[in-house]
Parts: C-alpha cells; sequence; structure tokens
C-alpha cells in the first residue's frame, strides 16, 4: 500500500512492554502489508531502563525511532511530542503497555481509507479492569460531558488514527496544557467510532493513580468550558434569594409574631456551608486564573533532549 503509517507511542518505565509491543507491531504491519511506516517511542523520562531498551529496538528495527524527553512531563505531553514528530499520511497513537490491541490497527486503517480523518476507539467496559477504576472513569465522562459541553464518548482512550490534515491541524494547536481526547474530539472533522476490548496491562502498574486521574479531570473540564464559573454565578444568585427570603422570614416572626428566633446551631451552619461554597468558587476561579497564567507564560509544553527523528533528518 503506498502511503506512510506513522505509530507514536509515549511510554514512561516500560522496558519490559515495549519489546513485544514493537515486535507485535512490525509483525501486524508485515501482515497487513504495510511497507513504509515509522514507529516513534516517547521516553517520558523513564526512571528504569526504557530508553535503553529504546535504543536496542531503534538499532534492530530501522524503522523504529525514539525521541528522550528531558524529564517526565506527563503521559499527554509525551503523546504530543510523538504526535509532532510524525510524518506519515496517518498518525495512530497507543499506550505501551499492550493494553491498546495491535490488532486493530488494520482497522482503523481501512475506516481512514474509507474516507474518515479521525478513527478514535471507544474500550468496552471491562470486567478485567478493578471496579474503582471502571466507576470513576464512567463518572468522569459524565462530568467531563456536562461542564464542557464537548459529548465526549465514555471509554475514549488516546488509542486513535488522525489523517496527516487532523494531525496537522492538532500540531499548530497553541495550547500548552493540554487534554488531547477532547481536543481532537473538538476538533470535527469527519471521526468514527471503533469499539475494543482492552488488555490487561502486560507488566507493570498503572501511572494513572487517583491524583492524576483528577488533575486530568479538572484540566479536561478547564480546558473545554467557562460552564463551572456560570454555574458559580447561579449557585450564588440562589443562595443570596434564599437569604433575602429567610431574613423575610426572621423579621416577620420578631414583628408580627413578637418571637425571637435563638439559636447558635443554624447560625454556625449557614455560616459553614455558605464559606465552604466560597471557597470553592474561589478555588473555582483560580483554577481558570492558573490556567490562564500557565498559558500566558507560553512555555513549550515538552522538552526533547534527543531524538533518532532528528539524526534521520541531517543524514
Ligand atoms: N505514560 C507516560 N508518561 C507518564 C505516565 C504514563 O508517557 O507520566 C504512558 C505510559 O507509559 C502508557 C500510557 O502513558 O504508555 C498510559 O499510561 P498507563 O497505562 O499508566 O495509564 P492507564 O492505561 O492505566 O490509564
Ligand atoms: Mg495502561
Amino acid at each position: 500500500m503506498d502511503f506512510k503509517l506513522s505509530v507514536v507511542v509515549p511510554a514512561y518505565n516500560e522496558q519490559e512492554n515495549l519489546p513485544v509491543l514493537v515486535e507485535k507491531l512490525v509483525d501486524v504491519l508485515r501482515q497487513a502489508d504495510i511497507q513504509s511506516y515509522e514507529i516513534i517511542l516517547v521516553d517520558d523520562g523513564s526512571t528504569d531502563e526504557t530508553l535503553a531498551v529504546m535504543k536496542v529496538l531503534h538499532d534492530r528495527f530501522a524503522a523504529c525511532h525514539y525521541i528522550e524527553l528531558s524529564r517526565n512531563f506527563g503521559h499527554q505531553y509525551a503523546l504530543k511530542a510523538g504526535l509532532d514528530a510524525a510524518t506519515g499520511d496517518a498518525v495512530i497513537s497507543m499506550d505501551a503497555d499492550l493494553q491498546h490491541p495491535v490488532e486493530l490497527i488494520p482497522d482503523l486503517i481501512r475506516h481512514w481509507q474509507a474516507g474518515h480523518d479521525i478513527v478514535y476507539t471507544i474500550r468496552r467496559d471491562s470486567k478485567k479492569e478493578t471496579l474503582f477504576k471502571r466507576l470513576t472513569s464512567r463518572l468522569y465522562y459524565k462530568i467531563f460531558g456536562a461542564f464542557s459541553g464537548l459529548n465526549l464518548p465514555a471509554g475514549s482512550a488516546d488509542f486513535r488514527l488522525m489523517s496527516r490534515a487532523a494531525a496537522d491541524v492538532l500540531k499548530q494547536m497553541p495550547e500548552r496544557v493540554l487534554f488531547l481526547r477532547g481536543l481532537v474530539f473538538w476538533m470535527g472533522f469527519k471521526q468514527q467510532a471503533v469499539v475494543y476490548d482492552p488488555a490487561p496491562r502486560f507488566k507493570g502498574q498503572s501511572h494513572y493513580n487517583l491524583k492524576r486521574m483528577v488533575q486530568l479531570a479538572i484540566a479536561g473540564v478547564t480546558a473545554f468550558s467557562v460552564k463551572p464559573l456560570r454555574l458559580a454565578v447561579y449557585v450564588g444568585l440562589i443562595t443570596a434569594a434564599l437569604g433575602v427570603l429567610f431574613t423575610g422570614y426572621v423579621l416577620y416572626m420578631r414583628l408580627v409574631a413578637g418571637t425571637v428566633i435563638s439559636g447558635w446551631a443554624s447560625v454556625m451552619s449557614v455560616i459553614l456551608i455558605l464559606g465552604g461554597c466560597q471557597l470553592f468558587v474561589m478555588g473555582l476561579i483560580g483554577e481558570y486564573v492558573g490556567l490562564t497564567f500557565m498559558e500566558a507564560k507560553k512555555r513549550p509544553s515538552y522538552i526533547v533532549r534527543y531524538s533518532s527523528l532528528a539524526q534521520r533528518k541531517k543524514s
């Protein structure tokens, strides 16, 4: 087939998974009769032997390249580094831990050749994932949808194919704080979903703990809409209206009925609830101010220490 395919794989401490993944990739691509391709492995500041493994793979497979980031930037940024470097007519991104089935690639390519610019994947809810992960993931897509106005399908993963046109648009996107699956969905184009069964992680542990998931969730929502701020306005208005009604009630009791409402407990609860609301909304505004600050600095999203692709260009 006469097109070039890029496969981008961000990896953080995946020394045991990468050799298996790359071998599988080479195998599947050969079977699908794809001659022209590049595999771009991105080392996201791993602390194990991942980089050394990448070098070995690079020596062994001419089409396998690697990019070394200057430190750990996080999954989204490592992925962006790889996407920015990819030169294929179609660019596939996938995880290094073999959770994204390599066998699905010919399917993705078929949809692309049928005229879709973005072929994204949705993982079927799997009993193999922990209950906690499944619940938090489902909850997350609900909240994201409600607050961002973007109907990101539940179970979207960063396993997808993009056409050159779509990849170029993403590459030129100026934002620094990234939530790629939302951004790609937001871009539009002709999109097509493919459902797959995720495999359990091959080796090692997930790098997304609760803290990172919450961070990704907040970044996702704040990057796409100011709806939460508007919600704060409504909550404020409703609370103020309730306050006015309550004051009317208190005055009526005092002036007409002649009784004074006593109660330390009621005053305390109102102070605590309102105080909590105020702090919450301040934090919310803070999130947006912080985001503006991060974007305003215009620092790069990632820093490349070494790239075997740059070497290729020179020679
Ligand atoms: N990853 C990365 N940088 C990080 C954390 C993760 O490049 O700081 C990579 C990781 O090597 C894997 C992908 O991102 O290829 C998804 O990570 P993981 O499997 O830990 O997440 P999960 O599948 O549990 O959501
Ligand atoms: Mg994984």
